[in-house]
């Protein structure tokens, strides 16, 4: 993978670096003097498939760190600054690391939990480094998923995870790759939207790839990246453009924007088309097989509530309860042999077997065929069954997003004695909107169903956050079931 992503001509630009005051060329050339320094150090004190952390923003550094590990024949682990103690110390200890590239911040917030390796004080001076030998199946990267449902878990990629990325990143972005294309992501690379759906294939696919720090995602620094860097193509999470769609913030420039991780919904796609220009594409898939299905503004537009076609290289499907294929909704399957697909879960064997089912691999969605768009119901555990219906979340958090005075929402379901769960919506309100539960409610009943309106309404300051900027359902629903007790 380290060959794949280093593959363009030494003086070709690899990384444009926005960390600092100034902007700071990297070429592929660089890059590599770069990586085999950190090679050179790894070498004589790790043996291959070990594990090393890599604890580093966006940088020409934290690629350089990843990329030596695998030339080594090592495993990188992703580590996010923003992690406190608690969250260092589980991965730390649940990846068995003994180093961690890093810098003195993060030396200092590693402590003794593993020996940190701070990268711009390994020399560059000495020899190339040679690639270990790996096959497509050989472990190089063990990631951790976002924990929007439980504990973070740990999947482990082949070498092979980069190439199983390459084309749903390229069809995202309508055809990636065209004279003045610049990559960049507000997303940190410690996650797999960061490092595999933007940096390592900007490398691979030799797209410049813009490194920038953004401590807090504020609309103005965006703008300032996008026009320092000359981006032109970005992968938004979805919280990223619903803040800037709150802040009435538009962008200019951009050929192509690619979003995923969380339903997008119709309105942030109208709201794309006006304000960013572009059809807003949105992908699908998660931490143990990404990028699996995509829509391509250029050829088949975005469907709102669809997570697009399956992409080249993967087969996804929709199976029933006896995991047969189904045109009604099912479980988001993919066939095993997908080049973006995990090994296994480090370290947890009965949730490695609990993931597969025969030839697939369960994802834990529901969803439903529309012709070859796949439309995204809702995580199996967040669909709502509300007096015999099944309802997704997505759908009325969508519609509630089109009302005007509502900034962001959170859909789940309250256990309910005779209904078995009511729909429970938490609205966060944008600043001096003002409106009542009623009118949020009739809003829900005359553009969907009159069944999938909220029977409740709580209106608050914010909803919970993972760091990624996943709205984090489970607490909702817990703060749902303690409302009932009250
Ligand atoms: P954890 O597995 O630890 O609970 P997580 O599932 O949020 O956390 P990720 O692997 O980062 O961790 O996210 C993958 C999940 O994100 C998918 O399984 C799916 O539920 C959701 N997702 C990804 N893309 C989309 C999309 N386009 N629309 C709706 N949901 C999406
Ligand atoms: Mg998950």
């Amino acid at each position: 993978m380290a060959a794949q992503a280093l593959a363009q001509p030494a003086g070709q630009l690899a990384v444009i670096d926005l960390t600092g005051p100034l902007r700071v060329d990297v070429s592929y050339g660089e890059l590599g003097s770069m990586v085999d320094a950190l090679a050179r150090y790894l070498l004589t004190r790790i043996q291959p498939g070990d594990r090393v952390g890599v604890l580093l923003s966006q940088s020409p550094w934290c690629v350089a760190a990843h990329l030596a590990v695998w030339k080594v024949g090592a495993i990188s682990v992703p580590l996010f600054k923003l992690f406190k103690r608690d969250a260092l110390a589980s991965r730390a200890g649940d990846a068995g690391l003994q180093f961690v590239f890093t810098d003195t911040e993060g030396s200092d917030l590693l402590g003794d939990l593993a020996e940190a390796v701070l990268v711009d004080q390994v020399g560059l001076a000495g020899g190339e480094v040679a690639f270990a030998e790996t096959l497509p199946d050989t472990p190089a990267v063990l990631i951790y998923t976002s924990g929007t449902t439980g504990s973070p878990k740990g999947a482990l990629h082949g070498h092979w995870v980069l190439t199983g990325h390459l084309p749903g990143v390229a069809i995202s972005h309508d055809h990636l790759g065209q004279p003045g294309d610049c990559l960049w992501t507000p997303a940190d690379w410690a996650w797999i939207g960061g490092l595999f759906d933007v940096a390592m294939p900007g490398l691979a696919l030799g797209v410049p790839v813009v490194a920038a720090r953004l401590d807090k995602f504020t609309p103005e620094a965006c703008a300032d990246v996008i026009a320092r860097g000359d981006v032109r193509n970005v992968f938004f999470p979805p919280t990223a453009l619903r803040m800037l769609k709150a802040a009435g913030q538009g962008l200019d420039g951009l050929r192509s924007v690619a979003s995923g991780g969380e339903p997008l919904g119709a309105e942030m796609l109208a709201w794309g088309k006006r304000r960013l220009g572009v059809s807003i594409n949105e992908f699908y898939g998660q931490t143990e097989c990404n990028m699996v299905a995509s829509s391509c503004g250029a050829d088949y537009a975005p469907r709102p509530g669809c997570i697009g076609k399956a992409v080249p290289g993967h087969t996804v499907a929709v199976l029933d309860d006896a995991g047969q294929a189904t045109a009604g909704e099912g479980d988001v399957a993919v066939r095993r042999g997908s080049p973006s697909m995990m090994l296994k879960y480090w370290n947890r064997p009965d949730e490695t077997a609990a993931k597969f089912r025969g030839d697939w691999l369960i994802t834990g969605d529901r969803g439903i065929w529309e012709g070859e768009y796949l439309r995204f119901v809702g995580r199996e555990d967040d669909v709502i069954t509300s007096s015999g219906y099944r309802i997704g979340p997505a759908e009325i958090e969508d519609c509630l997003m089109t009302h005007p005075a509502v900034a962001t929402v959170g859909v789940v379901g309250k256990p309910d004695p005779l209904r078995t769960e009511i729909v429970k919506a938490y609205v966060v309100l944008k600043p001096a909107a003002q409106v009542t539960a009623k009118e949020l409610q009739d809003h829900v009943k005359t553009h969907l169903a009159q069944y999938s309106y909220p029977r409740e309404i709580s209106f608050v300051e914010a909803l919970p956050m993972t760091v990624t900027g996943k709205v984090i359902r489970k607490e909702l629903k817990a703060r749902a079931a303690a409302e009932m007790l009250l």
